[in-house]
């Protein structure tokens, strides 16, 4: 009868919608739900069988250990979904494609020429499928998964390439936070490490977060301990902020250990990663975007200790960040931004990276309320 009524949504039948919708909603859903592509481009979307294979040349045939590596990301996802507020929507496994670190390669090449290092081990460049380079190590595979996945939920906006470029036939205007700008027929992407720093501490929350109420399946379960038991001695032990994200195989795990059970320090723990990269000509162990999450994480720190009305936690900031890469509400991300660094500053954030505002949450400047210096323009 009043408006009260009308509008009163139990929290526990809210959930039940946004899961039901979910499970509604296809993959690539953001098209779908937020039609910001003509349709004649929607039809083009759906790449053929032949288009695929091309593409993805020389991918294996996936196990059914590799499906369900794909399920256990896709409950991860729903689960930091509910977190946060957005609406993971399960990712099929026709999307994933798994190749050789020979054809990874090659695919990567195409995608991104000169970009490619040895330690590269997925792309979501061809979205809405995920490329995964198939490194010994099992975790590490569903731990490349679950990033690409993120980026692949996240695509906001899509566009046509001219006809001649016949390689990839649309590319991505805004996925998550990156923004595609050409300027003088230069192509430029905006806000892509703080998009990869979001990206790669919302996997580690989904793989260390949850552990204990969603069980990895069989076949992960016996690596997901030993990383896990490993991880604790690099933070505790040698006090690394972030230790790993994966190894890349048991041996390297193994050798791990070894140091651990010598009481290993630091020291003689990079002495071993360099050792390793000189003569295999890659990192023992994967570690996304370090650089990048340290830097997001102080950001995150800044904010909650600045709104403490607002933000309880680093986590309760990080959502909105979230929700702008993964929902495309960017209002309220734009307004933290230009409320606490002033007009202008999601432009900055953008143009010229997450170590500006790195900088500018770290000056002194700013702590005894001077207005800082615009040194980097
Ligand atoms: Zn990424």
């Amino acid at each position: 009868m009043t408006d009260r009524e009308s509008q009163f949504v139990p929290e526990e039948q809210r959930k039940e919608d946004r899961a039901k919708r979910a499970s509604e909603l296809t993959y690539p859903a953001k098209l779908k739900i937020r039609g910001t592509v003509p349709p004649e481009f929607l039809e083009r979307v759906g790449r053929t069988d032949e288009e695929i294979r091309s593409v993805f040349a020389g991918e294996r045939d996936k196990t059914p250990e590799d499906l369900e590596s794909i399920d256990y990301c896709n409950q991860l996802g729903r689960r930091v979904g509910e977190k946060y507020g957005f609406e993971w929507v399960r990712v099929p496994p026709d999307y994933i494609h798994i190749l050789s670190e020979e054809k990874f390669a090659e695919f990567y090449n195409k995608l991104y020429p000169e970009d490619y290092s040895r330690d590269s081990v997925g792309a979501a460049g061809a979205w809405p499928h995920l490329g995964i380079c198939d490194v010994p190590s099992k975790y590490s595979r569903v731990n490349t998964m679950f990033h690409e996945m993120c980026h692949g939920e996240s695509l906001q906006r899509l566009e046509l390439l001219p006809e001649e470029d016949q390689g990839f036939f649309f590319r991505v205007r805004r996925g998550g936070l990156v923004t595609r700008v050409e300027r003088d027929g230069k192509e430029q992407h905006f806000f892509t490490d703080i998009n990869e720093a979001i990206t790669s501490r919302l996997t580690q929350e989904a793989f260390e977060g949850f552990q204990d109420d969603i069980q990895p399946p069989e076949s992960l379960r016996e690596e997901s301990a030993w990383v896990r038991m490993l991880k604790e001695w690099t933070r505790k032990e040698l006090g690394m902020s972030i230790g790993f994200d994966a190894p890349r195989g048991e041996e390297e795990l193994r050798q791990l250990e070894e140091l651990k059970k010598k009481n290993a320090d630091y020291n003689e723990f990079l002495r071993w990663q360099y050792a390793y990269q000189k003569e295999y000509g890659i990192w023992p162990l994967k570690l996304s975007y370090p650089n990048e999450r340290f830097e997001y994480e102080a950001v995150l720190n800044y904010f909650q200790q600045h709104l403490p009305e607002r933000f309880k936690t680093a986590d309760d900031v990080h959502g909105v960040f979230i929700r702008a890469m993964m929902n495309g509400e960017i209002l309220p991300f734009a307004r933290l931004m230009e409320q606490n660094f002033g007009r202008g500053s999601l432009r900055k954030l953008g143009e010229q990276g997450l170590q500006w505002l790195y900088l500018e949450v770290g000056s002194e400047e700013r702590k005894q309320g001077i207005k800082p210096k615009d040194n980097l323009a």
